[in-house]
This record gives C-alpha cells, sequence and structure tokens, in this order.
C-alpha cells in the first residue's frame, strides 16, 4: 500500500460554508450539543453560508425516536434554526442515516474493491480473545490485522459462503498523520495510534465514522465543527477523504463544556439537559447567551448579548482551548439580568409561556386531583412540581430508623441508578426504586420517605415516583443531589465505598416489581 500523504488542501476553500450539527439520538439533549450547534450556525452566518442537520443513528440499538424529537424540540425552543434537515428536507435528503444505508454500502464496496479496506470474518469470540491475550502481554488492545492480507478471492470465497464479515479501512503502520484544526493549528497524531476502524458493520450498516465522512462530502459540508473528542478519530477521517480523492472540510475541533471541578460536564454533577434549564425557568435567550460564552468573548467584552450580535461580530479565532466551565450560577445570574431587562407585562408572558407545558400540566392535574377541594389548593399541592429546588433542612428528613448517613447512601445509590435510565419512564422508576428498597432491605414505606423530602419537600404529597416522571430526569437528580448536599454530603471516600455496593447491585430493570 502506498503511504498516504497527510496533507489536505485546506487553503483551498472558495466553496460555499456549510457547517451541520449531527446529534445521535441516543439520550436527553445534551447542553453540548446546543453549544456545537450555536457555534457552528454563527460561524455559517457570519459568512454567509448554511447551517443544516443531520441525525446520526448508526447506532440502531441506542438511538430512539423520542429522543430524535427532543434534540430538535430543544435545539428550536433555544432558537438555533436549521435550513435543511430530517423535519424540513432539503436537496441532500434523506438527512437522517438510517435512511441512508445503500450509500453507505455502495462507498464501502468502493473502498473495497481500491484494496483501501479489506473484510474481515473474525467472531466476537476471537475478537475477545485477541483482547484479553493482548492486556495479558500490557498491551493496548487493537485489531492486530489477521485478515487484512487474506488474498482477495479467498475473501470474496468466505464472503459468498455466507461467513458473516465486517469491513475494516486500511491504516499505515508506521509515520505520522498530520491534522489541520482552524483552532490549534498542525495536530500530529502517530499511524500506530490509529486502528484499521470498522466501516461496515456485519449487519451491513455503517459505522459513524464511514456515515460522517461521506455524509459530510454529500451534503457539500466546508467547516465541520464538533467537540474535542473527536479529535482522535480525525486521522481515519483524513484517510477516508484521501481514499475517496474528495476534498477535505476543515476541521475545527471546539473545547469540551467541564463541571466547576474542570472534569468533563457530566449529568453525575450538574444537570446537562437543555429541558433542565427550560424547566428551572432559563429563558432560551439567556442559555444561548450563556454558551455563546464558553470559551468565546466578544469583541466588546459583552456578558450579555443576543444571537444575532453575536454573529454580526463573530470571529472563530476569538475561541481559547481552555475547558469553560459551565457554571450554574453564573448562568442563573446571566438569566437574571435577562429577566430584570423585560417590562413587566413581557415578563409576564414569559410566566405564563413557561409554565404552560401541557404535557407537565396534565400529569400534574392527574396527580392532585384525589388531593384537592379548591383550584387554589393546586399552589401547595402542585407546587414543586414547578419548583427548582425546594427548600428543606436536614431535620427534615429525620427518620425513625434512618440515620442521615443511611439516607444520603439511599439517595445517592438510587440517583446513580436512576441516571443510568436509557429513557425516562415512569415504570422503569418504579422498578429502580422498588429495586433498591430490596436490595438494601429496607421496608419501602421507610426506603420511600427521604425521597419525599428531597423531591417534593414534604412527606404529604403526590406519588413521589410518579413525581420524578413528571419533572424529569436531571430535575429529579439535581434535588436528590441537593438533599445529599443539604443532609452534610458525602465525602470521596464514602462515595468510593459506595460504588463498590452499587458494582455489586442486580439489575433492577431485570427484576419484576410485584
Ligand atoms: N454523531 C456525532 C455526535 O454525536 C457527531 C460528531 C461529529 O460532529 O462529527 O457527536
Amino acid at each position: 500500500m502506498t503511504q498516504p500523504t497527510s496533507s489536505i488542501k485546506t487553503t483551498a476553500t472558495a466553496r460555499p460554508v456549510r457547517t451541520r450539527i449531527a446529534p445521535s439520538p441516543t439520550g436527553f439533549p445534551h447542553v453540548g450539543t446546543a453549544y456545537i450547534a450555536l457555534f457552528n450556525l454563527a460561524f455559517a452566518k457570519a459568512n454567509g453560508g448554511e447551517f443544516i442537520l443531520r441525525i446520526e443513528d448508526t447506532d440502531q440499538v441506542r438511538s430512539t425516536e423520542q429522543s430524535e424529537q427532543m434534540i430538535l424540540d430543544a435545539l428550536r425552543w433555544v432558537g438555533l434554526d436549521w435550513a435543511e434537515g430530517p423535519d424540513v428536507g432539503g436537496p441532500h435528503a434523506p438527512y437522517r442515516q438510517s435512511e441512508r444505508a445503500d450509500i453507505y454500502k455502495e462507498h464501502a464496496q468502493q473502498l473495497l474493491d481500491n484494496d483501501h479496506a479489506f473484510r474481515c470474518f473474525c467472531t466476537a469470540e476471537e475478537l475477545d480473545i485477541m483482547r484479553s491475550e493482548q492486556m495479558a502481554r500490557g498491551e493496548t488492545p487493537r485489531y492486530d490485522g489477521r485478515y487484512a492480507d487474506l488474498p482477495r478471492e479467498e475473501s470474496d470465497k468466505m464472503a459468498a459462503d455466507g461467513k458473516p464479515f465486517v469491513i475494516r479501512m486500511r491504516v499505515p503502520k508506521e509515520g505520522v498523520c498530520k491534522v489541520e484544526d482552524m483552532l490549534r493549528g498542525t495536530v500530529e497524531i502517530p499511524w500506530e495510534q490509529v486502528d484499521m476502524q470498522v466501516l461496515l458493520k456485519t449487519d451491513g450498516l455503517p459505522t459513524y465514522h464511514l456515515a460522517n465522512v461521506v455524509d459530510d462530502h454529500l451534503m457539500q459540508i466546508s467547516h465541520v465543527m464538533r467537540g474535542e473528542e473527536w479529535l482522535n478519530s480525525a486521522p481515519k477521517h483524513q484517510l477516508l477523504y484521501e481514499y475517496f480523492g474528495w476534498e477535505m472540510p476543515i476541521l475545527c475541533h471546539m473545547p469540551l463544556l467541564r463541571n466547576p471541578d474542570k472534569s468533563k460536564l457530566s449529568k453525575r454533577k450538574n444537570p446537562t439537559s437543555i429541558t433542565y434549564y427550560r424547566d428551572a425557568g432559563v429563558l432560551p435567550e439567556a442559555l444561548l447567551n450563556y454558551l455563546g460564552r464558553m470559551g468565546y468573548s466578544m469583541p466588546n467584552d459583552a456578558e450579555k448579548f443576543t444571537l444575532d450580535e453575536m454573529i454580526a461580530s463573530f470571529d472563530i479565532q476569538r475561541v481559547s482551548l481552555g475547558g469553560p466551565i459551565f457554571d450554574i450560577e453564573k448562568l442563573n445570574w446571566l438569566n437574571s439580568e435577562w429577566l430584570r431587562a423585560l417590562t413587566p407585562e413581557q415578563l409576564k408572558n414569559k410566566i405564563l409561556d413557561w409554565a404552560n407545558n401541557s404535557d407537565k400540566l396534565t400529569a400534574m392535574a392527574a396527580a392532585i386531583q384525589p388531593r384537592i377541594e379548591l383550584l387554589s389548593d393546586a399552589v401547595n399541592w402542585g407546587g414543586f412540581y414547578f419548583q427548582n429546588l425546594p427548600q428543606i433542612s436536614a431535620e427534615d428528613f429525620n427518620h425513625k430508623t434512618l440515620s442521615a448517613e443511611q439516607i444520603m447512601e439511599i439517595l445517592q445509590l438510587t440517583a446513580w441508578q436512576l441516571e443510568a435510565l436509557p429513557e425516562w419512564k415512569e415504570e422503569d422508576i418504579y422498578k429502580v426504586v422498588k429495586g433498591m428498597s430490596a436490595a438494601l432491605d429496607i421496608k419501602m414505606r421507610d426506603f420511600i420517605a427521604p425521597f419525599f423530602i428531597a423531591i417534593a419537600g414534604s412527606t404529604s404529597s403526590t406519588p413521589v415516583m410518579n413525581s420524578m416522571w413528571i419533572i424529569g430526569a436531571d430535575m429529579t437528580l439535581n434535588r436528590l443531589r441537593h438533599a445529599i448536599e443539604v443532609l452534610g454530603g458525602l465525602g470521596k471516600k464514602k462515595l468510593k465505598k459506595l460504588e463498590k455496593t452499587a458494582a455489586d447491585l442486580p439489575d433492577l430493570l431485570a427484576t419484576d416489581s410485584e
């Protein structure tokens, strides 16, 4: 195989600017997605270009329609709009990768025919053994290339005989790949760190890498602006562009958003879903404004600015690479600035719009209906559904059998279980809570009391698992976290110990709750 040149034509960009956001619909709409979308949109608009949206649902197991809908709704809510996408169509439709399988197959075949890729017939067991042997030798596990040199006739014959295979790309064994990044300059990654990536899986569907490159090319994307976590994939992508003989889009890897303790922003420590911020009462303009300040500053150093103002003076070189801290208190402060700039009339309308969440109101109405005599009772019974954090103190948790320590452990272990739920379904919340009470051998009556305080601020309230479902995943986790803090908090050592307990818990979703 000839050594790829690893140089890209970053300067040859007279083509129109087209950027994209390419979310995978595998969970709640993440603020990081809105962040990357914002910079893609601002860059495109500032350069007279277009911003489009593509759904990357090649992971058939984890992708859900519900997640796709939530992501589209959340991005629209925050004020971002795309010129082309699965919901609005466009000249490069379909914009959902699951509807483009044939396109990727053809392209994988082309790579195979040009000997840039090969069929690999390894079984899952074979790969497992390869992995464990490499680990036993103290090596980083990777595909060892055992089918790379199989003669084509043999490979064709095995495929014709129906032996399952994946298609992997060839990569150089040595040398260094040089990738150009708008913010980082030339990034050097040794080829030995790059694996012979699977491009097409046994089921004939593509992996992210193949689908992403093929689509960016076919959708005429000029600039790929995405999270830093994809930088290590850039050599593979660059090589694929070379194999296909296509001009590569210009790359720009944005810094990752971080928790105040500098770790990668994760729902373990902070709410990460856009819907949480909407429900807590952040204005979409303020959230977008805050995201626009992540690693970025306006030329006049303004703190409060609109999307249009950001676009008008946008310069990607003003992005700084230190990990920007997503700090809720700063966001709340900025939101308060936005709120105070409204007239009382405008503020009234904002409050009405915010509360007028029909599904949530109906669910709340169903929960309080057996308990109220007057409509005005809804304020007492239903207020907590709309709050951010309830007003609670450590004494509220006083319990006849459980110590504060035990309560914190219960809340933490349950929070971890809830956090891992792929979808926020009422029946799964029940399974987790009941399963935890059984696993920890604490009577449900005793077990559930602290949850009432954490979620509703009182033990006399509507059914608490139903309340968790109504207020949503991030809001639930945030209140559980808050309760633990109010109770004094769990230190690092205790958390370590609890992690061990958590690892020994049975699969709670698998257990049938009576
Ligand atoms: N589907 C990828 C994601 O979820 C897109 C990454 C990219 O922009 O290339 O982040």
